[in-house]
């Protein structure tokens, strides 16, 4: 991060805010241009309730526009069968412009979603910029295969493009996530129309202007912002895309399934909710374990699909395990996005701050116990705030065991032992990720190999790397975003036979 961005005060940070006019057009065949019905719709903040600006409400029409722009760029091969060497040259310019402008597009992705600028800063933008990097670096260096045949014959195995991919993509990490679907497409040569989230459109559409500046053919990145039954929905059920890669809830991931259907059987990859378990055996190191597993469901206001929602605890350790979980939700401040020290910020939207009140209060009305928080924050701001919150002695049939909140909740439950943890821990439509701290590195392998999810911690949560892949197990989807296999699911393979007489 830039020493002058993040030396900057809040008030520094809400006149450039107010100084900021954001792109709402759509990016269409490499221009930017308004809905063709001419709607816009208001992109309201989290943080106040102020509008930001209006965006292109992009419908059908549009989604037509560019799916096939994209369509004749892939055609065209411009950008598919460009040099390796002279690919990966443009994806890395894009990565550079990304990091290039951290101020702008951190403030955008803060407006926008509500989370602090100290992590929009930190961890949104750097990671978005190197997860481009990390898939340029494939362009010259991936071998397709040769198949043992006999000495007559010779069978190639080539990996080719798909074709149209639609990235349809939430709100709560709009940078990282639009990443981790254009990293991988783009590089195995596809063409894209990318369809952020309603509530979170600028960050998208200031990618999509980064990267046609590096120099992606116009027409290979399509940007059409609109809501999910409108444009993503006509998306969804394109005829002339060949691939939705979607992330999102459980319940839209389904209806993707459905339109696949529906239209030309279009390849389908899922990335969506979780109920993530944190199983903590009596031996662990409690004050290692009380700061990550507080971390785990505070960071980004809850709104992570993989946060560890479910604290699940040996009976005998657990009291003194929440008096240090509470020490450290203390250290977590809750406050206005653009204030430097705030490590906190605003929920989505007011529907979703209602909700996740609502379900605190379900859990009370269930028999659970409030052990923190519980409560609007701040609600002369006109912004969506909601205190961390701890809800005690979990019956694991509830709702809040069961149901994705997608806030600052964490729901404790007691266990007697290990058994009945992993029980527990599996017991969920979910699995996305999972985590088990113990000093028993039997036991903690024991218990990772029996847990049920894409990603298992021991020991520490939220680790992650380009490296490795991510996604779920069960209802948390299928697919992975991240590290070489993510690129498998953006081609296809031909094979190639051929008999010398
Ligand atoms: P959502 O499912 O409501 O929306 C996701 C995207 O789908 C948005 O762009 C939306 O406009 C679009 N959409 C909505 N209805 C549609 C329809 N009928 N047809 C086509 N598109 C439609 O999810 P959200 O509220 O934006 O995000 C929160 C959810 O995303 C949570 O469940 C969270 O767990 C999940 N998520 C999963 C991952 C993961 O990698 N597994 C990562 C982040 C978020």
């Amino acid at each position: 991060m830039s020493t002058e961005a993040a030396a900057r005060t809040r008030a520094q940070w809400e006149t450039q805010a107010r100084m900021l006019r954001p792109e709402g057009r759509a990016l269409i065949g490499g221009e930017l241009r308004p809905a063709v019905s001419g709607r816009t719709f208001d992109s309201v903040s989290p943080i106040d309730g102020r509008v930001i600006g209006a965006v292109a409400r992009c419908e059908a029409a549009d989604v037509d526009a560019a799916v096939a722009s994209a369509r004749a760029s892939f055609e065209a091969g411009h950008w598919r069968h460009m040099e390796p060497p002279q690919r990966k040259r443009v994806l890395l310019r894009f990565a550079e412009l990304i990091r290039g402008d951290l101020e702008q597009l951190a403030l955008l992705e803060t407006l926008d979603v509500g989370k602090p600028i100290r992590d929009s800063l930190s961890s949104d933008v750097p990671a978005a910029a190197n997860c481009i990097a990390y898939y340029a670096e494939f362009a010259d260096k991936l071998y397709d295969e040769i198949a043992p045949t006999g000495p007559k014959d010779l069978a190639l195995i080539r990996r080719e493009p798909l074709g149209v991919i639609a990235a349809i993509v939430p709100w709560n990490y709009p940078l990282i996530i639009a990443a981790w679907k254009l990293g991988p497409a783009l590089l195995a040569g596809n063409s894209v129309v990318l369809k952020p989230a309603e509530q979170s459109p600028y960050g998208s559409i200031r990618l999509g202007e980064l990267a046609l500046q590096a120099g992606i053919p116009p027409g290979v990145l399509n940007i059409v912002p609109g809501y999910g039954e409108e444009a993503g929905k006509a998306l969804a059920l394109h005829p002339d895309v060949d691939m939705v890669t979607f992330t999102g809830s459980t319940e839209v991931g389904k209806l993707m399934l459905r339109y696949a259907g529906e239209s030309n059987l279009k390849r389908v990859a899922l990335e969506l909710g979780g109920k993530s378990p944190q199983i903590v055996l009596r031996d662990a190191d409690l004050e290692a374990a009380a700061s990550d597993i507080a971390w785990a469901i505070f960071y980004n206001q809850g709104e992570s699909c993989n946060a560890g929602s479910r604290l699940i605890c040996d009976a005998g350790v657990k009291p003194e395990l929440l008096v240090e979980i509470k020490r450290v939700a203390a250290t977590i401040t809750l406050g206005h996005p653009l204030d430097p020290e705030t490590k906190m910020g605003a929920l989505i939207d007011a529907g979703h701050m209602r909700r996740v009140l609502g379900y605190i209060d379900t859990g009370i009305a269930e028999g659970a116990e409030l052990a923190l928080g519980g409560h609007q924050a701040m609600p002369e701001s006109g912004g969506n705030y909601v205190e961390a919150t701890i809800l005690d002695k979990v019956q694991p049939a509830t709702r809040v065991a069961r149901e994705e909140i997608f806030g600052p909740v964490l729901a404790v439950s007691d266990v007697r032992d290990e058994a009945e943890a992993l029980r527990m821990a599996n017991d969920s439509i979910y699995g996305l990720a999972a985590a088990v701290w113990t000093r028993d590195m039997d036991a903690a392998h024991r218990v990772s190999n029996a847990l049920r999810a894409g990603t298992v911690w021991i020991n520490t949560y939220f680790k992650s790397a380009m490296t490795t892949p991510f996604g779920g197990f069960k209802q948390s989807g299928f697919g992975r975003d991240r590290s070489p296999h993510a690129i498998e699911k953006y081609t296809d393979l031909k094979t190639i036979w051929t008999t010398f007489r």
